[in-house]
């Protein structure tokens, strides 16, 4: 764990000052340096990626291939659509306005919030951490990243290059663990965008509160996945592998938690699930190089007690094994689990995948909506009245038909919880959004003064007023000459 003995609430008081006074200067305004900024970022990450790679794997055993695709190549594309469409995201939305303020014009500027505070977690520990900071620099903000201390390779890096590549009066990281966040934390931000479990997210809003600060959470959950069975069986099994085993093992916050299926149908889908895990992982998955490990013994400790707990210990039908030196475990699934079991009671954050079975599949709606909301919801059929039912019934951050996690790299689509998985959202537009406050501008000029507005007050005036609220001419008219 990395701790920053140096850094304590003076520091973080003596840098949020400096990052005020360069957001006071108006520097990162303009278009030229927010631009300078993203260029500098994808620059750090296209020289960078062996190292990238490497401090991925030294955290988390990541694959190179995820790393690539899932934080690397997603970094790239979130930097480069900034940079190709920053001017029209600056640019003032002009709008309509009314027969009340006639004549005039109206605009929606969007303005940055000034010095934002990002705390990323460890899981994704290169995305978290940059893709929101992509969000605020877009938004001409000074930002403050607090990268996790769980994976200390990948935090040590962003410190490094950050610090190298980006304009250091505008953009600081800090590395540290809970005293670190705690000192930041204890300070007046502009926006607060924080990454992690739901018990230190309700510490990061107390602490925002205290100020008024607004904050985006992107916490977890359990994410569901009903599997019908009028499906293309292979092709959703796959989807659900790749999603769970093949995104982290597991740890990742979009990860599917369970599944419901039904009782008739289950055999089935283990089956089919047992012949694919085998395929990808080979016999001794605990050897496989294209899984990773449980990021530490805390994490690792933790899913071992939800597998040995009493209640499920006879309902593994597939893996289960577990390497406590080299912090694995295999894939495992676990059938038929009751509603009462440890592994039901909190998101699994890892290479467990508990099945629940059911009579008629629309009982699964009720199920997934006598829980907290989750970060994604996930359906494999081809029933268009069940997937209609889905989307208008169950309510969740976002969801996907037909396949899993693969939501997340649409920049089109806000990406965010509701409820217990989280508050506000980003990606794309939505993260220059995140990071902006949207400011109403309404012109008007001397002209159009309407008596009927003052004093002395009568009923004809108060015909005219409401007429001009209403938008009517017609009425004006009437209240003008009747
Ligand atoms: P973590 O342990 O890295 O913690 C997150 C951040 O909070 C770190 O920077 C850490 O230093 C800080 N922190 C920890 N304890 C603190 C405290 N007491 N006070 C102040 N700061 C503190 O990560 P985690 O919480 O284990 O992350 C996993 C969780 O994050 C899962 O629930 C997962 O679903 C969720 N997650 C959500 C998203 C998303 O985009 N919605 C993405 C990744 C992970």
């Amino acid at each position: 764990m990395t701790t920053n003995k140096l850094f304590d609430g003076e520091s973080a008081k003596v840098m949020v000052k400096g990052l005020r006074e360069t957001f006071s200067s108006g520097k990162t305004k303009s278009y030229a340096w927010r631009i300078s900024q993203l260029r500098s970022i994808l620059k750090f990450v296209r020289c960078h990626e062996k190292e990238i790679l490497d401090a991925l794997r030294s955290d988390l055993a990541k694959p190179d291939f995820e790393s690539s695709i899932y934080e690397i190549c997603l970094i790239k594309n979130s930097c480069k659509l900034a940079i190709k469409k920053l001017k029209c995201w600056m640019k003032p939305e002009k709008v309509s306005t009314t027969l009340l303020t006639f004549p005039s014009t109206a605009e929606i500027l969007a303005e940055p919030l000034g010095v934002v505070l990002i705390i990323a977690a460890w899981n994704f520990p290169f995305l978290i951490s940059l893709d929101p900071v992509i969000g605020a620099i877009a938004a001409g903000n000074t930002v403050v990243l607090k990268p996790s201390e769980v994976s200390p390779a990948t935090s040590a890096l962003l410190a490094k290059y950050v610090g190298e590549y980006m304009d250091s009066s505008a953009v600081k990281v800090v590395e540290g663990a809970i005293p670190e966040t705690s000192a930041l934390l204890e300070q007046k931000w502009d926006k607060i965008f924080y990454t992690g479990n739901s018990k230190v997210g309700r510490i990061v809003m107390s602490a925002a509160a205290k100020h008024l600060t607004p904050v985006v959470l992107e916490l977890g959950g359990k994410s569901p996945v009903i599997v019908d069975s009028d499906i293309d069986l292979k092709v959703a099994v796959r989807r659900i592998i790749s999603g769970k085993w093949g995104c982290n093992n597991g740890q990742a916050c979009i990860a599917p938690d369970y599944i419901i299926t039904t009782k008739d149908f289950a055999p089935t889908l283990v089956d089919c699930l047992k012949l694919y895990l085998e395929k990808f992982y080979g016999e001794e998955p605990l050897k496989s190089k294209d899984i990773s490990r449980i990021v530490n013994s805390n994490h690792f400790n933790r899913l071992i007690k939800l597998l040995d707990d009493d209640k499920v210990s006879d309902k593994i039908v597939h893996g289960g094994q577990r390497d406590i030196n080299n912090l694995k475990i295999s894939p495992t699934i676990l059938l038929d689990i009751p509603d009462d079991s440890l592994i039901m009671s909190d998101e699994i954050f890892g290479p467990l995948l508990a099945i629940l079975t059911v009579d008629h599949l629309e009982d699964s709606f009720k199920i997934i909506n006598s829980r907290p909301k989750p970060l994604a919801a996930y359906l494999f059929t081809n029933n268009k009245k069940l997937k209609e039912k889905f989307v208008s019934d169950v309510s969740a951050g976002g969801m996907l038909i037909n396949d899993t996690t693969l939501h997340l790299s649409v920049p089109t689509l806000p990406f965010g919880g509701v409820g217990e998985s989280g508050m506000g959202g980003y990606h794309g537009k939505f993260s220059f959004d995140t990071f902006s406050h949207k400011k109403a501008v309404l012109y008007r000029t001397y002209l159009g003064d309407a008596p009927q507005k003052y004093p002395p007050y009568t009923p004809q005036n108060l015909k005219f007023l409401k007429a001009a609220i209403k938008g009517s001419f017609c009425d004006i008219l009437r209240a003008v000459f009747c």
